[in-house]
Parts: structure tokens; C-alpha cells; sequence
């Protein structure tokens, strides 16, 4: 089973990939991962990647294509992987095509986790930090008993400058302007799976599995 799982920030795709992976036994492959892997392999790619991380350069798109394709060749990905954060382009899409069919796979589904932007702001902006112990409330998920007032120690709590609705908002029209070519290109391949991720966690990843299971 080759999945890719795709889905904006705040839509909760880090908890149902890892439900994911533990259900069908496949590795979860971030780019991060790969990187950390590649270079603490020493392989001549990750030796490369280094090469532009310590100079604090960019790491361009075919060193990248290159990491990725080196980790799906591992053998935990034998029975599949579970791909997230990587293609981020149309460009990479069609060179992680190159890299499966190399392979002599594909990828199987496209899941795409989708949250009204509405949503997605309320999730990501509604963290609170108390400004004498550091914990850390959500106004939706994890309220403070008391509004604005620290459950531990009675500090004041927070809004941390980068959690306002507008760097929220301008990092939300960043991910969908960039990704809306990639879910055109996996729609006109019959790939995308569209699953409506503004439900609980549990009919969540209940409606994945029933993808998935087909
Ligand atoms: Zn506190």
C-alpha cells in the first residue's frame, strides 16, 4: 500500500498518518526524515544534502528527488510507505512518478485531509501560553479553566506574535496556492481521495481506513 497524505496545517494530518502507519505496518516517510536518515547514513546523497545545510543553502530539488528516492528503496518500504510533505511541486510529483515506476510501483491513493480555511484558523490560532510556566492552552481543544488565566500557577496567558490570524492566514494561502496544482494532477490521475477532516479524530481516520481497505 503506497500512500500520500496530504492536507494543510491544523487538518490534523500528523495524527491520522500515524494512526496509519500503525495499522497497516508501513513506515511514515517525512522529507525531515529522510534528510536526518540520509545524512547520519553517510550514502553520497546525504553526504551532498550536508554540503548545503552547513552553508545554509537551499537544498535544491534533485538532491531532494534524490533522498527520496534512496529511502523508498529501503527495505521497510517493501510492503509500502506512507509518504507526507513530499511532493510540495508538480515538478517533484512527476519525479516521484519516475522514482515508483523505476520501482516497478505506484502510488495507490492520494489522501487528502480537507478543512474549511475558517477551520483551519480557529485550530491554529487558538493556542494560548501562560507567560510564567510556559503551558500551553487551546481555546478549543484545551481550555484554561478560567478564560485567559493559567490553571497551574494563575499567570497570564498568551498569544504568540506567529499564531495571529494573519501570519496564520498568510502561511494557510501559502500551502493552498502551492498545492492546488498537485491535487489537480493527482485528481486527472484518479488518485485523490478526499476525506472530510472538519470530523472528529475517530470518524476521521474510520473513513481513511474504509479508503484505504476498499
Ligand atoms: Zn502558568
Amino acid at each position: 500500500m503506497n500512500i500520500l497524505f496530504m492536507g494543510p496545517p491544523g487538518a490534523g494530518k500528523g495524527t491520522q498518518a500515524a494512526a496509519v502507519v500503525n495499522d497497516f505496518g508501513i513506515p511514515h516517510i517525512s522529507t525531515g526524515d529522510a534528510f536526518r536518515l540520509a545524512i547520519k547514513q553517510e550514502t553520497p546523497i546525504g553526504i551532498k544534502a550536508k554540503e548545503y545545510m552547513d552553508q545554509g543553502l537551499l537544498v535544491p530539488d534533485d538532491v531532494t528527488i534524490g533522498i527520496v528516492a534512496e529511502r523508498l528503496q529501503q527495505s521497510d518500504c517493501e510492503k509500502g510507505f506512507l509518504l507526507d510533505g513530499f511532493p510540495r511541486t508538480l515538478s517533484q510529483a512527476e519525479a516521484l512518478e519516475g522514482i515508483l515506476s523505476q520501482l516497478n510501483t505506484r502510488l495507490d491513493h492520494v489522501i487528502n485531509l480537507k478543512v474549511d480555511r475558517d477551520k483551519l484558523l480557529a485550530r491554529l490560532t487558538g493556542r494560548r501560553i501562560c507567560k510564567d510556566c510556559g503551558a500551553t492552552y487551546h481555546v478549543i481543544f484545551n481550555p484554561s479553566k478560567q478564560e485567559g488565566v493559567c490553571d497551574i500557577d494563575g499567570g497570564q496567558l498568551y498569544q504568540r506574535s506567529d499564531d495571529n490570524e494573519e501570519s496564520v492566514g498568510k502561511r494557510l494561502d501559502e500551502y493552498i496556492n502551492k498545492t492546488a496544482p498537485l491535487l489537480d494532477f493527482y485528481e486527472s490521475k484518479s488518485l485523490l481521495r478526499q476525506i472530510n477532516g472538519e470530523q472528529d479524530i475517530d470518524t476521521v481516520s474510520t473513513d481513511i481506513v474504509s479508503i484505504l481497505r476498499g
